[in-house]
């Protein structure tokens, strides 16, 4: 059922996701500033994950223009690596998202289990297989562990997001949802500019 997609430097025009579309990346490791963005995966929520594998001139006029497209939600788990990563890489604004795990925190306040792996098995009843999570990502060739590992991270991303959904709406928290995602770029903007490690709301 799950079909995927291996494309290399850029999302090839005939291919059409939709307006909303669950988008991950992976990196060369966790730090926006220094770790070069190698792998964006996208999915329509359709069961097909589409892989596209960056080299460092990131010359992907597709894939930028549709993950700056404001008229396509764009769904993540995290959003705010992503979204540095991809203003860092491929210098764009990535808008409009929407964040697994920001409302994961607003919704599910019963847990502090708010990793995309707890978060899918509870919501979805599927496990997560994390084993390619630190492989190196800037290999000239993707391995097939490497393309399942990376379509897993997109496949779940709308059924978590209408189920999260529905939680928020119950528990009243909809709008303060929406605000901060809207809030997000500034977040990213604010991690790649140096506060990273500090909470500028906070009094101290
Ligand atoms: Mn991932």
């Amino acid at each position: 059922m799950t079909k995927i997609h291996y494309h290399r430097g850029d999302l090839p025009k005939t291919v059409d996701l939709g307006s909303i579309i669950a988008v991950d990346t992976e990196a060369m490791g966790l730090n926006p500033v220094r770790d070069a963005l190698c792998v964006v995966q996208l999915s329509a929520g359709d069961g097909h994950a589409h892989i596209v594998q960056l080299f460092r001139d990131y010359d992907c006029p597709n894939l930028k223009r549709l993950l700056s497209d404001p008229q396509v939600l764009k769904i993540f788990h995290f959003a705010r690596f992503d979204i540095a990563m991809m203003r860092k890489w491929l210098e764009i604004e990535c808008t409009p998202v929407w964040c697994t795990k920001i409302a994961s925190k607003l919704a599910r306040t019963y847990t502090d289990r708010h990793g995309l792996k707890d978060v899918t098995r509870e919501l979805v009843g599927a496990d997560m297989n994390k084993a390619q999570q630190s492989s190196d990502w800037g290999a000239e060739t993707l391995t097939d562990a490497q393309l399942n590992y990376a379509a897993g991270d997109v496949l779940h991303l709308h059924r978590i997001r209408l189920a999260l959904l529905a939680m928020l709406e119950r528990e009243g928290r909809q709008a303060l949802a929406e605000a901060c995602f809207k809030f997000l770029p500034t977040r990213a903007q604010l991690d790649l500019d140096g506060w990273d490690d500090s909470d500028i709301f906070s009094h101290t």
